[in-house]
């Protein structure tokens, strides 16, 4: 890998020089009245970002994982049914998390390239007469496969069947990146990491939560310690944290959401709605499929690119590491083998978009695929060229 190029995984991102500087803290007594100057404008920024007035949010020295775990065991007791679809391996591996919990996991086998079946859901929840269901898992947008699901769509199929299941969402792809709204879509537990949309290392585990979630705090049976909000809330409460918080990623954390705020969340999302076009526009010249099966399920973050049938998408993988110094996402789980990923989320710019999708024509013509060189190149740069605002960036 050559670390001069971008990477074109879906997470961890590029990070943009004044997020590293802002990292790079010198120790601090975390005790002292600087934390709280770095923590309440993250927690601040974050619950800006998920667009919501008044949820509760909280930061963990952890990753996307462990906000899982904190959106499960702060609220579920054993037993309780939970309700996901399986859809890609984000959603199985919190699927997975669910039942080593303990939890009873309805779980919807759904074709990997679907997103979540919100009809399906529906008749699930209404027939659940006897509301048995406590929460319902959804996966925003789902990183292996480059599929975004429809949260106020589930949202309304919650509300249609009458249901009061607590809706979690996983974020960890799209906030950020993608519009999240989560007051607008009733959101319960919202969760995410630093290293996709913030553009940070990896190291916080971030769960944001609803007031409906706060109160079903108490009277969750499931364990839980290290990832226990009610520890987390009373640290906050005098302006710190339990243990020894990770301050330089916070402070980085706080720059981030600045970063996003002041280019504007609706600049923010159509950039990368805009680099993603070109993306599929190369995708499109080069004859191939994505998995995400229609365009109202195409990620604006990460798009998983169908290889032909018998050839191993994992060579383009390796060979564009070892040959070109250029990290690009294999496929996981049931499309392992299949797809190859193309992350565009997060400190991305068209210029830096269309060097990926150069690299990549480069090694698929060098694997014996029937690539036109430039091919995928001139689709995206008809794509930025005829698309292309007026750029502050260009500007500055
Ligand atoms: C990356 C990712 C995760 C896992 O997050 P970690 O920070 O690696 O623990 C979970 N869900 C989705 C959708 C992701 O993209």
């Amino acid at each position: 890998m050559n670390p001069q190029n971008p990477v074109f995984i879906p997470g961890p991102t590029n990070m943009p020089e004044a997020l590293r500087r802002a990292c790079d803290l010198p120790t601090v007594d975390h005790r002292s009245s600087i934390f709280r100057e770095i923590l309440f404008p993250a927690r601040d920024g974050v619950r800006a970002v998920v667009k919501s007035a008044s949820a509760e949010v909280f930061i963990f020295p952890s990753t996307g994982t462990g906000g899982w775990e904190t959106a499960i065991t702060n609220t579920l007791s054993p037993g309780d049914k939970v309700l996901a679809a399986r859809n890609g391996m984000f959603s199985q591996k919190w699927i997975d998390m669910c039942r080593r919990h303990g939890l009873a996991v309805e779980v919807v086998e759904t074709a990997w390239g679907e997103g979540l079946p919100v009809a399906r859901f529906e008749e699930i929840l209404a027939a659940d007469t006897g509301h048995r269901i406590r929460a319902v898992l959804a996966t925003h947008n789902e990183t292996a496969t480059g599929v975004v699901s429809d949260i106020a769509g589930l949202r309304r199929a919650l509300d249609a069947a009458g249901h009061p299941a607590l809706l979690f969402v996983d974020g960890v792809s799209s906030i950020g990146s993608m519009d999240f709204r989560f007051d607008d879509w009733g959101v319960d537990v919202a969760v995410t990491g630093s290293q996709k949309g913030f553009m940070l290392p990896a190291g916080l585990g971030i769960a944001v939560f609803s007031g409906r979630a706060m109160a079903a705090v108490e009277g969750a049976g499931l364990r839980r310690s290290f990832f226990d909000i009610r520890d987390m809330a009373a640290g906050y409460a005098s302006g710190g944290y339990p243990y020894t918080p990770p301050l330089g990623l916070l402070n980085g954390l706080k720059e981030a959401c600045g970063m996003l705020l002041d280019e504007g969340l609706d600049n923010v999302f159509a950039r990368h709605r805009r680099i993603a076009d070109g993306v599929r526009a190369a995708v499109g010249a080069w004859g191939l499929d994505l998995c995400a099966r229609r365009p109202a399920l195409y990620s604006d973050t990460v798009s998983a690119i169908c290889t032909p049938a018998g050839f191993d998408a994992g060579r383009i993988v390796s060979h564009a590491a070892e040959t070109y110094g250029v990290a690009f996402g294999a496929g996981l789980g049931a499309v392992a083998g299949k797809v190859f990923r193309i992350g565009h989320l997060g400190s991305l710019t068209d210029v830096m978009a269309l060097s990926g999708i150069a690299t990549a024509e480069m090694v698929m013509a060098d694997l014996g695929l029937d690539i036109a060189l430039g091919s995928g190149v001139a689709a995206a740069q008809q794509t930025y060229r005829v698309s292309a605002a007026p750029r502050a960036l260009a500007a500055e």
